[in-house]
């Protein structure tokens, strides 16, 4: 990992997410229903894009939606989302979600953090994701990719999601923090891979400090 934080000034880091997007176009989710994101988001966690997806697609079109999937068994959603990594713990904890939001939330998702962090299974990535990618409320959601890269690129020198979190909001401009998130996980996937990243072929290498410190000085 890069030790050394490097200083983006607002254009710059506008050009790099610019350059980012460009190499690497993000993987939309197929709906912006915040119940629909919020369901794809909790199931996503080690497990493909196409899978995630598919078992949406499937828990939706079995249950119809919140009051549906909060009456399910937990067996029968674990048959629906077979593909998923971790299925046993994934399916008792959407269905949870999917309760507390009929109960407790009149079948609403709640858009703030606070109220979505008070869902079991729902942490601040997760919630961060549901308020900028359905409520267009301007939030960073940190995770494995979007931390890595942020590390090495010099943007945080924590390891921390939430001081990261915060080193990234210094420096993007608010208007591009939605969209952020999906733009650097596909980064992340494609390009700044958690091993072997690619850095002889990244768009955004000049403004990395990894690359500076690890690949450059070791080619001279
Ligand atoms: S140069 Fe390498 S480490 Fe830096 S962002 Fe690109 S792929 Fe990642």
């Amino acid at each position: 990992m890069a030790g050394n934080q490097f200083k983006f000034n607002s254009d710059e880091i506008t050009r790099v997410i610019e350059l980012m997007s460009t190499q690497s176009p993000p993987h939309h989710f197929e709906f912006h229903d915040p119940f629909w994101v919020l369901i794809t988001t909790m199931l996503s966690h080690r497990t493909k894009d196409q899978v995630t997806d598919a078992a949406s697609r499937k828990l939706f079109e079995r249950y119809n939606g919140i009051s549906g999937l909060a009456s399910a068994s937990v067996d029968d959603v674990v048959k629906i989302i077979d593909k998923v990594g971790f299925k046993n713990m994934k399916a008792p904890r959407i269905i949870e979600a999917a309760k507390i939001i009929r109960d407790k939330y009149g079948g609403k998702v709640p858009g703030s953090l606070d109220e979505l962090t008070k869902i079991p299974g729902v942490g601040r990535k997760t919630a961060n994701v549901v308020l900028s990618d359905s409520f267009g409320i301007p939030a960073i959601a940190v995770d494995t990719h979007v931390q890595r890269i942020s590390r090495r690129m010099g943007i945080s020198l924590s390891d921390d999601p939430e001081e990261t979190e915060e080193a990234i909001m210094k420096i993007v401009p608010r208007d591009l923090w939605v969209g952020l998130n999906p733009m650097m996980v596909e980064f992340g996937k494609k390009i700044c891979k958690p091993i072997g990243p690619l850095c002889r072929e990244c768009s955004v290498s000049r403004y990395c400090a990894y690359f500076h410190d690890q690949v450059e000085k070791k080619s001279v």
